[in-house]
């Protein structure tokens, strides 16, 4: 296997922050089904379209 060199990774624009993100080792596999930067604005994905959905405990 070669390595992908560092600047032609490719490169998406996560959907809740606005930020590009590049590809990562732990992607390789379903970098396709790959669309937020990260857990966090993955899970936050779910909750923005909904914004009458409180969430328990967080006041
Ligand atoms: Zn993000």
């Amino acid at each position: 296997m070669k390595a992908i060199p560092k600047n032609q990774l490719p490169q998406k624009t996560c959907p809740v922050c606005q930020r590009p993100f590049t590809w990562r080792k732990k992607w390789e596999r379903d970098w396709d089904r790959v669309l937020y930067c990260s857990e966090r604005c993955r899970r936050q994905s779910k909750t923005t379209p909904r914004p009458h959905n409180h969430l328990p405990g967080s006041l």
